[in-house]
């Protein structure tokens, strides 16, 4: 899935959708990072994203404001020993060869199902549901239909929906990121979960942390205003904040 580069986020907007983020939840972060990112559609029309589609603008919005190259680190399930590991955004999003919008058709065992990509709309539902199993049944009877017939979900045995989860991931691959590692002490191998909404925003948050430090101190060192401090270019901000410090 190519995004084509555009402009990252500059340090003022960074600020606002921190400000007005931190008090929402995962999902209305995530649509609100969205609309940033793509100021020509409407906010409804984001809403029927695919959650896939959704989090490939955010890995491209990510690339573009803080690069590429994503440090990560995992804990071994076993022995609990630390792993660091480099994740591309290019890489993630080449990865990912999405159907496009719209319905596909999965079989198995002679019956057939027609799947579409779960929606920030459909976590928006699952997000109300008791239990993740709750969850789960409930994103698939919202994202799977009956091929020409209505779905009979009573029928679903424990195998016919793994089957259609994964016929889920397979129509909206980013939907569910999940990195291959291994450990170098005891060689267990697992499957690690990547969130790019979550990983995004906390570099959000961070980023937010770092920019009013350096305002508070510019600010107070040469009387500049917020707006004026913000505008400066990273590479002369960071000079400034150097030499308020010396
Ligand atoms: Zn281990």
């Amino acid at each position: 899935m190519t995004q084509p580069p555009n402009e990252g986020l500059s340090s003022t907007a960074v600020l606002d959708l921190w400000e007005q983020g931190v008090n929402r939840h995962p999902i209305d972060r995530a649509l609100l990072l969205l609309q940033h990112a793509c100021p020509e559609e409407t906010f409804e029309s984001l809403c029927d994203w695919s959650v896939g589609a959704r989090d490939a603008r955010l890995l491209a919005l990510r690339r573009d404001t803080f690069g590429d190259r994503i440090e990560s680190y995992a804990e071994c399930p076993d022995c609990h020993n630390g792993l660091e590991f480099d994740l591309s955004c290019e890489e993630l999003l080449a990865s990912a060869v999405n159907s496009g919008p719209g319905w596909r058709v999965v079989e198995q065992g002679g019956r057939s199902w027609e799947l579409r990509g779960p929606t920030s709309r459909d976590l928006v539902a699952a997000a109300a549901a008791t239990d993740l199993a709750a969850a789960r049944r409930l994103i698939l009877s919202r994202c799977v239909r009956g091929a020409g017939r209505p779905v009979d979900e009573a029928g679903w045995t424990d195998e016919v929906q793994q089957v259609l989860t994964v016929g889920l991931n397979e129509v909206d691959p980013l939907a569910e990121i999940l990195i291959d590692l291994s450990c170098q002490v005891c060689g267990r191998q697992w499957q690690s979960l990547f969130d790019v909404v979550g990983f995004l925003w906390h570099e959000i948050q961070t980023r937010s942390r770092r920019l009013l430090q350096e305002v508070d101190l510019l600010a107070r060192t040469y009387g500049w205003t917020e707006r004026e401090i913000l505008r400066l270019g990273e590479q002369r901000r960071s000079l400034y904040v150097g030499m308020a410090l010396s």
